[in-house]
């Protein structure tokens, strides 16, 4: 029986000695068992040892209190088929200065931390980090399937430095991300269609997106039998952003003689913007007082929740039916910014009423595009779209139904 647990780890080697080198690291000696059967690395085929050995330091997991390193004595053989190789170790992955154990552990933990927390935690040098990161992503990255496919989302996000931007195509019945890439032209979101092909294309039923794009045209030219859908989360908000709150700093600046009032609405941003269910019993009540108090402000509200009703409808023809409601009620606020937005909107009228036909789940948007923002933050620094795309590719692997 061996009373030495550790031999598990280090397999053809044990140990020789080892050093204390500072009150928290130690350096284990290594030497080959006597029994040690060499293997060319190239060709994997067992091969004679030659004489020259050297020794290599390797970072292994820490053991207890300690950060551990281990001195590797590395043979070289002469393989019948390579020549003189290195040896194959089993637990030494090619290239890197480190124990194949302390690499699966980097593997875990840049996982559920940002490369740069991974890099403090190991002592490892970020750039190694990520590199670990980017092969497990490369080997672990699958080919989505192009069958059955029938709705799509696509939808943009900024990269890194703001003005720049990709593009994602998600399929919206298990939420699997088929495609990302650089760029939100018409020509940049033509390697997906060509990847798709031509017959895949033809199955595509509806795609999701966000108005004021030239993705639209470039859908209606691969995919001839696809109705494209504007979904409520992108137009919502952007009601938010172009209505709601142009409302509120106008209104704020009108009550320039009255500091307090004037604060209450400055204030009310994220209240406003935010979805009524998310908000708390108290911050429901601030916003019932602060519509009641600002007739314009109730207005552009009121007009927000019954916009999403149109997406709601139960039929093309309800959805018209609301369309035109609300697009009356909006005409006759008197509200200028109302006004401009029901009239640009009136040119999307079909892509809203299509998603009566075509339900998407918005939610699913909004899910997506936080997610991102996550992976954003977690591989920030590192301006490298082949990995952020990785890493997106791989937040979104679909859902089993
Ligand atoms: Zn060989």
């Amino acid at each position: 029986m061996n009373p030495n647990p550790l031999t598990l780890l280090w397999e053809g080697f044990e140990i020789q000695s080892y050093q204390q080198i500072s009150s928290d690291s130690l350096v284990i000696q290594l030497q080959p068992s006597p029994n040690r059967q060499y293997h060319c690395r190239h060709c994997l085929q067992s091969a004679y040892q030659m004489h020259d050995r050297s020794i290599r330091r390797i970072r292994e997991r820490d053991i207890g209190p300690f950060k551990v390193w281990l001195d590797v004595p590395v043979a070289r053989v002469a393989c019948s088929r390579c020549g003189p190789r290195t040896e194959r170790i089993s637990w030494l992955p090619d290239r890197l200065r480190m124990t194949r154990s302390f690499m699966l552990w980097i593997e875990v933990l840049v996982q559920k931390m940002p490369v740069a927390h991974v890099a403090r935690l190991t002592g490892v040098h970020w750039h190694t980090v990520k590199a670990i990161d980017y092969q497990r992503l490369k080997r672990e990255q699958r080919e989505p399937d192009r069958q059955g496919l029938k709705r799509l989302i696509m939808d943009e996000f900024a990269l890194f430095k703001g003005h720049r931007y990709a593009t994602v195509v998600v399929n919206a019945d298990n939420q699997q991300l088929l495609w990302v890439g650089e760029g939100r032209s018409r020509a940049a979101v033509r390697p997906f269609f060509e990847w798709l092909g031509v017959e895949a294309c033809e199955q595509i039923e509806a795609v999701a997106m966000d108005m004021n794009t030239a993705m639209d045209l470039e859908v209606q030219h691969h995919c001839r039998n696809a109705r494209v859908v504007y979904d409520l989360f992108h137009v919502v908000a952007k009601f938010g952003r172009e209505v709601v709150d142009r409302v509120r700093v106008d209104q704020a600046n009108q009550l320039r003689h009255d500091k307090p009032g004037r604060k209450i609405i400055k204030r009310a941003r994220w209240l406003l913007l935010r979805n009524a269910n998310n908000l708390k019993a108290e911050q429901a009540i601030q916003l019932q007082e602060l519509l009641q108090a600002n007739q314009s402000l109730m207005t552009v509200y009121v007009l927000k929740d019954q916009l999403k009703e149109l997406w709601f409808a139960p039929s093309e023809a309800e959805a018209k039916r609301r369309w035109r409601e609300w697009y009356g009620m909006a005409m006759s606020s008197g509200i200028q910014p109302a006004i401009q937005f029901a009239k640009r909107l009136k040119g999307y009228l079909s892509g809203i009423t299509a998603s009566a036909v075509y339900r998407l789940n918005t939610s699913v948007l909004e899910g997506m595009n936080n997610k991102i923002k996550v992976i954003k933050r977690m591989a920030y620094g590192y301006r490298d779209n082949d990995y952020f795309f990785l890493k997106i590719k791989a937040a979104f692997p679909g859902k089993v139904r």
